[in-house]
């Protein structure tokens, strides 16, 4: 299958992935509410309310694709800079930026914000890779990338570059699909995975392919402790994770 990825160069990877998104941007919004059952939303839930986002920072949302971390960002924020207000402090605006390396999700994304005319001035979008941020050393208050590292070529060289643009003490945030703990959620999960979803893709999207691929590429990314590996390997400090949904997801963090 040209989605059988296993012995494809890192080149080929970039270029594949780079078409499975293009293929599925403008379903895919659609297309994660009904694989996950909307339950993405609580686990993207979690992980912005776990990197607490302040007025005054700067953020990185990388591998944002149509904006559903930044969003949720922005609003805590804003929330954030409220309470200031209310204690008579003033505060400026978080700065949230959107990196996304294709061009179909972020237009996808800003066309989201036009249509439901969301006043959003804490994001900015912009076209990068995340294993090359045009950012210099030190930058980001914090960063999160959620289901996007699974897709890098070089999931290593993302987390270094990552480590490079925080500032010391910078929080770092990955929410990813990882493996589940107990052999029987993994059974189930599965068999929905390689069965039901690429049907789904088919169905909704039109496009069995690329959800195959989005499968098997989560067969294949490091579990937990191995991820956990890498960030340290990175350089990452205070590195941990939660589980979510029994390690269907999980949640990574560390210090820069
Ligand atoms: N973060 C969003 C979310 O949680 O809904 C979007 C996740 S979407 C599954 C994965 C995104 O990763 C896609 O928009 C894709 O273009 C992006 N992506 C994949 N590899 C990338 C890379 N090397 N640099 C930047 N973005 C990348």
């Amino acid at each position: 299958s040209p989605f059988g990825f296993k012995d494809v160069d890192a080149r080929d990877k970039v270029s594949m992935v780079h078409g499975v998104f293009k293929s599925v941007a403008s379903s895919y919004d659609l297309m994660n509410d009904v694989m996950s059952g909307g339950i993405h939303h609580l686990w993207k839930d979690a992980a912005c309310t776990r990197l607490n986002p302040q007025p005054g920072e700067v953020i990185l949302d990388v591998a944002g694709g149509t904006g559903d971390i930044a969003r949720r960002l922005a609003k805590l924020a804003r929330a954030a800079k409220a309470r200031r207000a209310g204690r008579g402090n003033s505060a400026t605006d978080a700065d949230i930026r959107i990196i996304d390396y294709n061009e179909a999700m972020i237009m996808a994304g800003r066309e989201k914000s036009e249509r439901l005319k969301l006043h959003e001035p804490e994001i900015s979008w912009s076209v990068g890779d995340a294993m090359s941020l045009a950012l210099d050393d030190n930058t980001a208050d914090a960063y999160i990338i959620s289901f996007g590292i699974r897709n890098v070529a070089d999931v290593q060289s993302a987390l270094n570059e990552a480590k490079r643009v925080l500032k010391p003490g910078g929080r770092f945030f990955c929410l990813e699909f990882s493996h589940p703990k107990s052999s029987v959620i993994n059974k189930v999960y599965e068999t929905y995975s390689f069965k039901v979803i690429p049907f789904m893709g088919q169905m909704i999207a039109h496009d069995r392919d690329s959800y195959q691929y989005l499968v098997e590429s989560i067969q294949r990314f490091p579990d937990q402790e191995t991820f956990k590996q890498m960030m340290i390997r990175a350089g990452f400090d205070r590195v941990n994770y939660s589980n979510f949904s029994g390690g269907i997801c999980a949640l990574h963090e560390g210090r820069a």
